[in-house]
Order: structure tokens, then C-alpha cells, then sequence
């Protein structure tokens, strides 16, 4: 592909059963009956979805495919999948027929018993069933294995809990939906059927050379490196982020961008990040469960792509101490199917009523449910990025920005907005260049919730997290604040001076969550807890928002998550904690004992020889230099023995605890803190020994060198 000129337009979506392909190869009332289902989610009969199976068997064969797998999103937080051919049993002939019939298409039966289910499953009760998604269409996907008819689905148990983190995300788009109708109507919007959430996710993540991540076996086993000193040069000079992208990685994203064209991946933006070797990918926004799907894909694409130019890409969300993480920025908006975006403000926001409402709605929906929030960004690996020392800390807060921010303080301040900040002109001081029209906001690129222009932008999901769990908590939370102010305007008698008195109430009572200044400063931390807001900087110290009984009535109320499937989740969450820790202190000693060590007492047994050797040669030979190293790192090497002994240590107490957030908090509190402690010295070394004998390549090799 990388030779041969192509048309976007032409590629884009060819390996998509999308709207064009069905309304061509499905009968007209079949197709009709089939839009219904996925726009006003009437129930599918069987008779239709065996004609709408076997139409797209036949677009699969023709594409190449000869199998067919239900594609799902397991509590891993990576997708499954289980293949099936279309063949059928050979018949009296000894010929075969390719099937797939409407029951194949609407209903998978995976056995379910080695996915998470927080213990709501026993192993022995293995039956789940994945359910078709069939507003998220089914693509066809060409890799090694040869073309895969994928079709999107839900996955629940046999007793109808979520085991997946799709159901509960379509289950809040249906919960948002209900509510937010509601709303509009109530500001006379008669001709809107549908709302619904969109969401565009900006994807980060670094590219490393695959020979060299093959020499660092903490890259292999954790996704991040576990050792490392700083090079020279970091990303202090700023001179890689949107700096020009070299022709290595410039190759890589055009075979990236078409494979996710040809998936119906609307792939539009690519640069590079802040540090040297990452880079971002963003799709133009889709409705929330597309757009969740288009992120899976994104991602399983990096990686596969990635292999193929001899690099591999890392989706964690702190792959390099010392330089930036990677998150994925949650844009998310609420649009009616007829196209109006409810957090559209318009020229003179402050006319804007219904705006505002649900301006101030959102506020109080973050205000309530931060913690909520906070815990949807949660992941071992976020850990390094929220709440660490070099990342924005992990407290919610809303950006508003000038215009907003002022319009709101006016309404809190007199209960009346009579004015919007408008932005002006930009004035660059050249005769030649254009005069633009400035924006009425900077942006904000601290603000962990910034309201950007008609979206707000939710920036703490990790890079490698699917992007259900932020979506489901914003559509609920905002769900419940529509349906509390719903309830209450539908019986005013005044709608108008009820909406005025309701929107001053709610930018009252919420206005400590906006903050408008630089999240990364320890002034907030600060100010933030005389606010009361919530800091919980680790994933450890979130999980337990999950089933707050806050937490549990919003979630039920709504239908989105059972209070069983709230503990569920918890229980997963702290055993992903736990498992990723395990393996990373694990792969530590391993990597200490069986390289690290080794080579260090090679270097000071060359160190020493060379003291001997020089000495022996001529006897009062100034060896100071070589003595000095040899101290330095012999000490070292005794500091690095001795950390390594308590790590193992506390490995051998893992066994002794009774719950996984016991031992959660065990792996938090002691097993990471005698990581970091085995970590130091060994960095300290790194810049000591001679590098041909250091036994992996360093953070300047893997950053600067791909
Ligand atoms: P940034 O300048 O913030 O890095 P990008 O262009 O990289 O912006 O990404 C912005 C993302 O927000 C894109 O995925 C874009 O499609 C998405 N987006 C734009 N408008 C909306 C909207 N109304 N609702 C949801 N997402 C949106
Ligand atoms: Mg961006």
C-alpha cells in the first residue's frame, strides 16, 4: 500500500457492512425494518436477522473472510474473540455449504468461565452469551489469520449481569437519552427523536524499536520499563512535540491510517507528543459506543501495524520514568439525532437558557460524582500519571474558561448573565498575515474536565484503558442531574422564572468545582482540599467510589449497573492492581538478579583486574580512578542486593491475605515503595558501568533511536 497512490474516499469503510452496503444488498423491507432496530431500537425478529446474516456472509466470503467471530470487550480491557468458520457439516456428497445463520449473528455462547467477573460467576457457571450490537456495524478484519467477519457484541452471564463494559455503556446511552429528551422538549423541542453522546478520543502512545524492546524484558512482560536512567536529554527542549515526523514513523501512520479508513475509523489527526518517540492519533468523533468500538480498534491496530515497520507500540500509560505519560483525551458532547449539540453556547452564551441549564447540570453532576469519575480513569498504570509526582494530581475540576467563567460568576453573583465576553481579533502585529478571529477561551491543557467550544474534554483516561468506563459514568451522572431537574421544572407553574431561579441554584451550589488555573501547581492541592474536593491518588484509593451508596443509587436508579455488578467491578479492579504489581515486581527480581547483578559484578571484577593489572605493571601507578568506580559501585551493587532481598522478601507474603483489596493495598503501600527502592541504585549504575556491559538498552536507545 505504501507504493501505490489510493483514494481516501474510495478505501474508506470498504470493509464495513455499513448503511450503503445493507441498503444494497438487503430487500427493501428487511432494510427497513433493520434502520428501525438500530435508530429506534424496536426488537429484532429472527425472520430479519436471518436474511440480514445471510447478506452479510456472502459480503464477508466475497471479502475474502471464512470465519466469523462475536467481537467483544471482556473486564480485561482488551477484546476477545472465539472464531468460527462458516462451514457447514460435509454433506452426503462430501460437499460443505457456508452458513451463518440469525441465531449465529444475534447470539454467541463463549464459554465464559476465564474472564473476570468479580466473583460474580463460580468458574463452574461458565455459561455467558454475547449479544449482537447491531448499532455498531460488523467489519470484516484482514490480518495473518485471513479475513475475520467481526461483529460487535455485548457479553452478559447467564443471569443477565454485564460481564463486559459494553452493555453498561449502552445501557447509560439509553439512560441519557431518556433524560436529556426530556429536557428539550421541555424548551419546546418537539422534533427531536433521539439524543445521543459523542465521544472522540485522542489516542497516545510511543513507538520503540522492536529489536530493542526485545533486550528489555520489563518492556516485554509489563508494557513499561521497570529500570532506567534519564539520558542526557529528556523532552526539555520541547523540540519534539509537533516537531516534523521523521519518515520511519511517518510510514507507520499512513499504514495505520488506511488500515483504520478501510475499518470505517475516521483516523484524521497524527503528530508527535511532548516526549521524544510519542505521538497521538485522533478519529473524528462518533456516537459513544462506535466510537469505544473505533478505539479498540485503533489500538489493536497500532500495535499490529507497528510490527510490521520492525517497531512496537506501547499503550502504557508510563512506558519512560522522567518523561511524559501517555493518556487519551475523552472529548464528549450530547447531540440530538437531528444534529443540535446541547453544549453548542452560541455567540451570547448568556441568552442561551438551555445551555446553560445544562451547563450548570454538568457541573453538578462532576461536582457530585467526582470520585466516580476519578475511578473510571483508574488502571495500574495511570497510577504513574494521576496523582505521581511528575503529572497532573488527581482531583476533578471543571475548566470553564474566560467567556463561561464569567458568565457563570454573573449568575451567581446577581442571578442574572447579561453579557458574554466576546473574543475579538487576533492582532499578530504583520500586515501580511490574515486577521483571525480569536476564540472567547484559551485553552486550558491542565484542567483534568475542560469545556473546549462545544464538547467537554475529560483528560485522565489512560492510554490504554477502553474509553467505556469515563462514558458510562458521564452519561449516567449527567442523566440523573437532567432527570432531578426534569421532575422539578415539568411541575413549575412558571417555566421560565423556575429554569432562571434553578440555573443560579445549581452554579451556586457547584461553583467549587471550577477552577480556571494551573492544575499542576501545589496551590491547588491545596485549595482543593480546603474546597473539599477529593484527591484520590491512587486507583487503589478510587475503586471504593464504585459502591458508595451515592454510587449504587445512581447506577440502579438509571439501570446501568446492578449493585452486584458495582462489587463485581470493584473486586476486578483491585485484583488488576494486584495482578499488574505482582508481575512487575516479579519481572524486577528477575531482571536484578538474573542481569543486573551478573553485569555489575563482571564490571567491578574488570574494575579490580584492572587495578591489579596496572598495579602489577608499575607499582605506585595512580589507580584512584578505577578505585573510586570500584567503591562507588560496590556499594551499590550492595545497596541494589539488599533492596532486591527485601523485595523478594515481601513477595513471600502475597499468599497471607484474604481479600483482593487487602492485598491491593499490600502491593500500594509496601511492594512499591521496596520496587522504587531496588529501582534506585540500579539507575544509579546504569551511569557507572561500562555500557557494553550494561545488559539492556537504555531509555536514550529506545527513545532517541527509533
Ligand atoms: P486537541 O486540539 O484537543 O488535541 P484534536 O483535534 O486532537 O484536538 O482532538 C479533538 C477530538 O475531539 C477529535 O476526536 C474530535 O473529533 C473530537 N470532537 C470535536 N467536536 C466534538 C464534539 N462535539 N463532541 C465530541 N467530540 C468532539
Ligand atoms: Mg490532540
Amino acid at each position: 500500500m505504501s507504493t501505490t497512490s489510493f483514494n481516501v474516499a474510495d478505501i474508506f469503510g470498504e470493509n464495513v457492512f455499513n448503511d450503503t452496503v445493507m441498503k444494497e444488498r438487503l430487500p427493501k423491507n428487511i432494510y427497513k425494518e433493520l434502520r428501525r432496530v438500530i435508530d429506534e431500537g424496536a426488537e429484532l425478529r429472527l425472520e430479519v436477522a436471518d436474511v440480514v446474516a445471510n447478506a452479510m456472509k456472502d459480503w464477508a466470503i466475497e471479502k475474502g473472510a471464512t470465519h466469523y467471530t462475536h467481537w467483544f470487550q471482556p473486564l480485561t480491557g482488551v477484546t476477545a474473540e472465539k472464531h468460527d468458520s462458516f462451514i457447514s457439516a460435509p454433506k452426503a456428497n462430501g460437499k460443505i455449504l457456508m452458513e451463518f445463520s440469525g441465531k449465529e449473528l444475534i447470539k454467541g455462547e463463549p464459554d465464559a468461565s476465564s474472564f473476570p467477573s468479580g466473583g460474580l460467576r463460580a468458574t463452574f457457571e461458565a455459561r455467558g452469551y454475547t449479544a449482537w450490537d447491531c448499532t455498531s456495524p460488523a467489519f470484516v478484519r484482514q490480518d495473518a489469520a485471513g479475513a475475520t467477519l467481526c461483529i460487535p457484541t455485548a457479553f452478559c452471564s447467564y443471569t443477565g449481569e454485564a460481564l463486559d463494559k459494553k452493555t453498561p455503556l449502552l445501557r447509560s446511552m439509553e439512560a441519557i437519552n431518556t433524560q436529556a429528551l426530556r429536557i428539550i422538549k421541555l424548551f419546546g423541542n418537539t422534533t427531536s427523536k433521539r439524543v445521543i453522546p459523542s465521544v472522540g478520543p485522542e489516542q497516545e502512545y510511543f513507538l520503540v524499536d522492536k529489536a530493542k524492546y526485545l533486550q528489555r524484558k520489563d518492556l516485554i512482560f509489563t508494557g513499561r520499563t521497570l529500570f532506567g536512567a534519564m539520558p542526557p536529554k529528556g523532552q526539555e527542549l520541547d523540540d519534539h512535540y509537533f516537531g516534523s515526523i521523521r519518515e520511519r514513523i511517518a510510514a507507520f501512520m499512513k499504514d495505520v491510517n488506511v488500515e483504520l479508513w478501510k475499518l470505517g475509523v475516521s483516523a484524521k489527526t497524527q503528530h508527535n507528543e511532548v516526549a521524544p518517540a510519542q505521538h497521538e492519533l485522533a478519529p473524528i468523533y462518533a456516537q459513544a459506543n462506535i466510537a469505544v468500538d473505533n478505539n479498540q480498534l485503533t489500538m489493536e491496530m497500532l500495535k499490529k501495524v507497528a510490527g510490521r515497520h520492525g517497531m512496537v507500540c506501547l499503550l502504557h500509560e508510563k512506558p519512560f520514568a522522567g518523561v511524559n505519560g501517555s493518556g487519551k483525551h475523552n472529548n464528549w458532547s450530547i447531540t440530538t439525532d437531528d444534529g443540535i449539540n446541547l453544549l453548542e453556547p452560541g455567540k451570547t452564551p448568556h441568552e442561551n437558557v438551555q445551555f446553560l441549564l445544562v451547563l450548570t447540570a454538568i457541573m453538578a453532576a462532576v461536582d457530585k460524582h467526582a470520585d466516580l469519575l476519578r475511578e473510571a480513569a483508574g488502571n495500574p498504570g495511570n497510577d504513574h500519571r494521576l496523582g505521581a509526582n511528575e503529572a497532573p494530581p488527581a482531583i476533578i475540576s471543571v475548566f470553564l474558561g474566560e467567556q463561561l467563567g464569567d458568565v457563570v460568576a454573573q449568575l451567581i453573583s446577581t442571578g442574572e448573565a447579561t453579557s458574554s465576553k466576546q473574543g475579538g481579533r487576533l492582532n499578530t502585529g504583520v500586515s501580511t498575515l490574515p486577521n483571525l478571529v480569536k476564540d472567547a477561551t484559551d485553552r486550558n491543557r491542565t484542567s483534568p474536565f475542560a469545556f473546549t467550544g462545544n464538547k467537554f474534554e475529560f483528560r485522565m483516561v489512560g492510554s490504554s484503558d477502553s474509553v467505556a468506563s469515563p462514558n458510562i459514568v458521564l452519561n449516567t451522572i449527567v442523566a440523573e442531574q437532567f432527570c432531578e431537574i426534569a421532575d422539578e421544572l415539568e411541575k413549575a407553574e412558571d417555566f421560565d422564572m423556575a429554569v432562571h431561579d434553578l440555573i443560579k441554584k445549581l452554579a451556586t451550589d457547584h461553583q467549587r468545582i471550577i477552577f480556571n488555573g494551573n492544575g499542576y501547581a501545589d496551590e491547588w492541592v491545596a485549595e482543593a482540599e480546603r474546597r473539599g474536593l477529593p484527591n484520590l491518588k491512587s486507583m487503589v484509593d478510587a475503586i471504593p467510589a464504585l459502591t458508595t451508596e451515592k454510587a449504587i443509587q445512581v447506577f440502579e436508579k438509571f439501570g446501568v449497573f446492578t449493585s452486584a455488578e458495582l462489587k463485581s467491578r470493584a473486586e476486578i479492579q483491585y485484583e488488576a492492581y494486584a495482578k499488574a504489581l505482582n508481575i512487575e515486581a516479579k519481572a524486577m527480581i528477575d531482571i536484578a538478579s538474573k542481569q543486573i547483578i551478573p553485569a555489575v559484578i563482571k564490571f567491578t571484577t574488570s574494575l579490580s583486574a584492572s587495578i591489579n593489572g596496572v598495579r602489577a605493571a608499575v607499582a605506585d601507578a595512580d589507580v584512584s580512578v578505577q578505585t573510586q568506580m570500584l567503591k562507588e559501585s560496590s556499594q551499590l551493587l550492595a545497596d541494589t542486593q539488599s533492596s532486591l532481598v527485601k523485595l523478594k522478601d515481601l513477595m513471600t507474603k502475597t499468599d497471607s491475605f484474604n481479600t483482593e483489596k487487602d492485598l491491593a493495598i499490600f502491593f500500594k503501600d509496601e511492594v512499591k515503595p521496596a520496587m522504587d527502592a531496588l529501582r534506585a541504585p540500579v539507575d544509579r549504575l546504569e551511569m557507572i558501568v561500562d555500557k557494553d556491559m550494561w545488559p539492556m538498552p537504555s531509555y536514550g536507545d529506545l527513545i532517541f533511536e527509533v
